[in-house]
């Protein structure tokens, strides 16, 4: 895969030292953030998995979940209250009310876990790049029942394109909940022919053995989510982790708090007075209130007049963070989302073509040259061409083997020249994994994931 074959990238030492000590120092005593993305194909139970776990955890009230259930049995959908436990806030969402925090966040023993699924746009990709973008880890959701997890894996379906997904946007650990195993009766069997299945197709797609953790439950009867599992035929022959403990048990993401400071803007607001908020993933480095920041690729300067995280207010957020800035000193039109906030004294590049190296994901029509994609880079979403093939690369080795193809099939890698139709902000891998991967879509299909590895100037 295109995941293992770039060198990690380096350190630079600017500022780095203090940032460390000032990261040690205000988060020290604190748990560990972890912002996860639900993803997996429709149906899968996502929804009634992550309801159910919030309500146990304590997140819904009893009041809120009697009313779900009321109205879930008026309409003869009893099987959706938990669902809506995440709807309304979806609702809530895009009606542009401050959603409540707490709803999508829970505590384990040693982690604060922000949920990033985006529900009612579970079909809508583009909106799942964006959030997988910002991702620590991943939570894939799969319907075990007969047929039902063959629809989801099959060409086509959201299991493996979701997968792919996470993994080229970084996302390296992942738990795989193997959900609906009710309908089966707990059949070891069905829960053993699904893990051999994925196995290979997440080995594949670039995930580590050791990093995925596989956990038999049901999102609506609640077993084996947040507690040891209740039922016999479950337990005659699982006794591992329960969902809430696999992810607990990940691993703490790296926060690259020592490098040049780096946010992508997910959010434009109004603030008070001529002042404006954007939000959005602290990618490097730490930010603090009155320090000067550049937009790019405007090139503008602007002033941090306030900063909070989830409506608390900071002094200083890092990398990682998912954080609010109002800024002052610059016009809220010349700034949009997808741009990139960053340290005034080392920031990111301005370019319009770039040269990446990519994999090509199942399409049914070869790449060639001079085709129209959409780029994603973050949050931001730019029609682009691919200007130039300029070598296949082996998929094992990452040598090259053929110079300038004049098409590019199925699971392909290569090395592309791109065009996007103007300049954005974006850096080599090298020097920033983080701002350094894009995603080539074309009619609503993701075509290939990729690699910055020469910026054109
Ligand atoms: P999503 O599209 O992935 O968010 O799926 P939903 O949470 O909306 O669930 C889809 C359907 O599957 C609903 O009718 C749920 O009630 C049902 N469902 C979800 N989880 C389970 C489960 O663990 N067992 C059973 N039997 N049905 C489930």
């Amino acid at each position: 895969s295109c995941h293992d074959n770039i060198d990690e990238p380096k350190l630079s030492k600017s500022k780095g030292k203090s940032a460390e000590a000032q990261f040690k120092k205000e988060r020290g005593g604190s748990k560990e953030h972890l912002y996860m993305i639900v993803i997996g194909h429709v149906d899968a139970g996502k929804s009634t998995l992550m309801g159910h776990i919030l309500y146990a955890m304590g997140q819904v009230n009893q009041k809120t979940m009697h009313k779900y259930e009321q109205e879930s049995k008026k309409l003869g959908k009893q099987s959706f209250m938990y669902a809506w436990v995440l709807d309304e806030t979806g609702e809530e969402r895009t009606r542009g009310i401050t959603m409540d925090v707490g709803r999508c966040q829970f505590e384990t023993k040693k982690k604060m876990v922000t949920l990033l699924d985006a529900p009612g746009h579970k079909d809508f990709i583009p909106n799942m790049i964006s959030g997988a973008s910002q991702a620590d880890v991943a939570l894939l959701v799969v319907d075990a029942t007969r047929g039902e997890f063959e629809t989801g894996f099959d060409f086509g379906g959201q299991t493996r394109e979701h997968a792919l997904l996470v993994r080229s946007l970084g996302v390296t650990q992942l738990a795989v909940a193997i959900n609906k195993l009710d309908t089966v009766s707990w059949s070891q069997d069905r829960f053993q022919e699904i893990i051999t299945k994925m196995k290979s197709f997440l080995k594949q797609a670039g995930f580590k053995e050791p990093d995925v953790t596989f956990v038999p439950c049901s999102g609506l009867t609640g077993q084996n989510l947040i507690k040891k599992p209740t039922e016999n035929e479950l337990l005659a022959w699982y006794d591992g982790p329960c969902l809430l403990e696999v992810i607990d048990s990940f691993h703490p993401p790296v926060r690259p708090v020592m490098k040049p400071f780096r946010l992508s803007i997910n959010d434009i607001f109004k603030g008070t007075g001529s002042a404006f908020c954007i939000s959005g993933r602290v990618e490097t480095g730490a930010l603090n209130v009155g320090d000067k920041v550049l937009l790019c690729p405007s090139k503008e300067m602007a002033t941090v007049k306030s900063l909070s995280i989830d409506e608390v207010s900071k002094t200083v957020v890092f990398a990682g963070d998912q954080a609010t800035v109002t800024l002052s000193g610059l016009d809220m039109q010349n700034i949009s989302v997808g741009n990139i906030v960053c340290d005034t004294q080392s920031p990111v590049q301005v370019a319009s073509r770039f040269e990446a190296r990519i994999v090509v994901f199942n399409v049914k029509v070869p790449i060639t040259k001079g085709c129209s994609i959409i780029l994603h880079h973050q949050s931001l979403e730019e029609p682009a061409v691919i200007c130039k093939l300029h070598a296949q690369l082996s998929k094992s080795t990452g040598e090259q083997i053929k110079k300038h193809p004049r098409f590019l099939g199925s699971n392909t890698s290569a090395i592309v020249e791109v065009q996007v139709s103007k300049a954005i902000a974006l850096e080599l891998y090298s020097e920033c994994k983080e701002l350094g991967r894009v995603m080539l879509r074309q009619s609503g299909v993701t075509i290939a994931a990729g690699l910055i590895t020469k910026i054109i100037l």
